[in-house]
């Protein structure tokens, strides 16, 4: 079930191509006095080409500029001030843009935008570009201190919107920032094509911003073959894909801390049967590729296991299964997790999710075991 889509901004939604020309043409203009000893096709040619479509920052390019154009009577720190303040004034949409974002509010879709770049620069275009109304989430590279393809701030993203990443969709035009890394959360990919890149793997490809409702449509009606379900403890079947799980799992662990006696890797499968847990899978289809166990004493709820299978790594698995359990019980007051001190990667999934750590502590010699607790709203 799709619940929001994330779009990019630059390339995405705002046409920067269009735009940059269209700026830097006027911005000769407005600055003649002292760029007028330029042919003004040079000036615009070498900006466009020193920005690299926006990858490089402006600093440098106007650097550049004035030294090798001969610029006198003014600094780059003003061209460079003259861009921050008018850009803006230039932005270019893409086609379709308002009437796109139109349809998806119709149907209820949850809308964000996660931009690489400066906070307050991105934001004043996003608002030229009379979109902001639209999306319930805006993160900025600058103002998030990460940026994509750090999946950090795609995780962000969706957990303020309140959606697991196989509930949403990500819109871009870069191939490794917002493609690969959407598809590495677990999210849905469309790519907004662009002469500038080919081969690119996504889940769609569009040509026009008008395209993104009639997909959101289908990928509605299509339900999803990824979800979460209670596991059926009493059915051999389920219980040895848990098992065989479980043992890659941990195994992996065991290795991350250096210790191989976790009590998992040593337990039968009919001591797993017999478990007072309550276990949830996570399915791709028909295979099992992550699984959730906890317990609940009054009002606290303790998670007992957390596993993925090592070829599902990266994919927001574990995330999705610890926001499912999360929600399940909004009532309870405690959560507690423990993990293998030198377990950096569950360590960083539980403290991005507000737990905080309690304690370390040495269970048996030679195992080092982080406590840590969250506490319900
Ligand atoms: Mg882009």
């Amino acid at each position: 079930m799709i619940k929001a889509v994330i779009f990019d901004l630059d390339g995405t939604l705002l046409n920067r191509d269009a735009s940059v020309q269209k700026f830097i043409g006027d911005q000769y203009e407005r600055m003649k006095n002292w760029l007028g000893h330029i042919p003004k096709e040079l000036y615009t040619f070498r900006f466009i080409e020193l920005d690299s479509r926006g990858y490089v920052w402006k600093d440098k390019v106007y650097q550049q500029l004035i030294a090798e154009l001969n610029i006198k009577g003014i600094t780059w720190e003003v061209l460079l001030q003259d861009y921050l303040l008018e850009f803006k004034n230039y932005c270019v949409p893409f086609p379709n843009l308002i009437s796109m974002l139109e349809a998806l509010k119709e149907k209820s879709i949850l809308l964000g935008v996660i931009t690489n770049g400066r906070g307050q620069f991105q934001l004043d275009n996003i608002v030229a570009l009379r979109i902001e109304k639209y999306f319930e989430t805006i993160l900025i590279s600058e103002w998030e201190g990460m940026k994509k393809p750090n999946h950090e701030i795609f995780d962000n993203a969706l957990k303020q919107l309140n959606v697991l990443a196989n509930e949403s969709v990500y819109v871009g035009d870069h191939p490794e920032n917002d493609i690969k890394a959407a598809r590495r959360v677990g999210m849905k990919t469309i790519w907004k094509k662009d002469i500038y890149w080919n081969d690119v793997k996504a889940d769609f490809i569009i040509e026009d911003l008008s395209e993104i409702p009639l997909i959101i449509e289908k990928l509605k009606g299509e339900g999803d073959s990824r979800m979460i379900k209670k596991f059926d403890l009493q059915n051999m079947d389920k219980v040895r894909a848990l098992f065989d799980l479980q043992r890659v799992s941990y195994l992996i662990e065991a290795k991350l801390i250096n210790f191989f006696d976790i009590p998992p890797l040593k337990e039968s499968m009919e001591e797993l049967m017999e478990s007072k847990e309550t276990f949830y899978g996570y399915f791709e289809g028909d295979e099992l590729a992550g699984a959730i166990s906890y317990t609940i004493d009054d009002r606290e709820l303790t998670i007992c296991r957390m596993v993925v299978h090592p070829k599902h790594f990266r994919k927001g698995i574990a995330q999705a299964l610890l926001t499912f359990i999360e929600k399940e019980h909004p009532d309870l007051l405690v959560f507690k997790v423990s993990t293998g001190k030198n377990n950096t990667p569950a360590k960083n999934l539980y403290l991005r999710n507000g737990f905080k750590l309690v304690l370390d502590m040495e269970v048996v010699p030679g195992l080092l075991i982080s406590n840590f607790e969250k506490r319900g709203e």
